[in-house]
């Protein structure tokens, strides 16, 4: 696709993937089936875009550069095609119908922290998600408990989806190169949580809480929240720190919050 006249933006993270075995690799693992409604985030000169239209039933796109969407406007002419100018961070993803969204994407890699909480919220009618990041927070989202990876993303998104990291992927396929590794991920959201929560926002907050000073112990990180006893009643020693606790403890802790208040 012809792209000349393209400034690249660095607040818009733009490292725009070109090599083709490896765009092949990433399409083989989204697999996309004829009745699919894929949404893709960023999708920039239409490196994923242009080779997936043809396997789907519609796809929608979400960029927010005003010269990339006149670029795909252009260069692409296809019914099944839909080119939203937004920001990804602000979109209504409940206005399609359909309630069985895929959605993919080589992220932004600035805001993929922030859009993957925001995207937890329409996890409702989402039925699975492919993203390229960063492998670090890739790594993150993964980690299991006791290791330094895991944090406050790996527990809110392993609360309420089944994740797996999928490929690795090397600078040198993009232009331009970024810094870091990249990895593919896949985020299933659950039908149903493994652990009852009576309140979402406590939950918020505790694990927000738990995370926020890494080398605190839960008893100290949650002092104004719940008091040793609490925190021992509930089957928790009060002097490990949050990267110690499973997701059924933070939801445990989360719901003796709300109990008690
Ligand atoms: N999918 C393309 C590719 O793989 O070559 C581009 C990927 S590039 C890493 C990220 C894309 O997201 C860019 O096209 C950028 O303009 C777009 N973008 C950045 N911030 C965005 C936002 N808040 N909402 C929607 N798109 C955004």
């Amino acid at each position: 696709m012809q792209s000349d006249s393209h400034y690249l933006k660095k607040r818009f993270s733009q490292n725009f993937l070109e090599d083709k075995s490896v765009i092949e690799k990433i399409i083989n693992i989204i697999n996309p089936e004829k009745n699919d409604h894929l949404i893709e985030i960023g999708p920039g000169k239409g490196a994923l875009t242009v080779p997936i239209i043809k396997f789907v039933k519609k796809i929608d796109v979400i960029e927010i550069d005003k010269q990339l969407v006149k670029l795909l406007k252009d260069n692409i002419d296809d019914k099944k095609l839909t080119i939203h100018e937004y920001d990804a961070l602000k979109f209504d993803y409940s206005k399609f119908k359909n309630r069985n969204l895929r959605l993919i994407g080589n992220l932004p890699y600035n805001i993929s922290t922030p859009l993957l909480f925001y995207l937890l919220s329409y996890k409702n009618i989402i039925k699975n998600m492919f993203f390229m990041l960063q492998k670090e927070v890739v790594e993150r989202i993964c980690a299991r408990p006791g290791t330094k990876e895991y944090g406050r993303l790996s527990v809110m998104i392993q609360h309420c989806c089944e994740v797996e990291s999928m490929l690795e992927i090397k600078p040198d396929a993009f232009y331009p190169s970024p810094n870091v590794d990249s990895a593919i991920v896949k985020i299933t959201p659950l039908s149903k949580t493994k652990y009852k929560l009576i309140n979402d926002e406590n939950f918020k907050t505790i694990v927000r809480e738990a995370f926020s000073q890494r080398r605190k112990t839960i008893r100290n990180a949650l002092k104004m929240f719940l008091n040793e006893d609490d925190i021992k009643a509930a089957g928790i020693d009060a002097n490990v720190r949050a990267e110690k606790l499973e997701i059924k403890d933070f939801v445990e802790l989360s719901n003796l919050y709300q109990v008690k208040n």
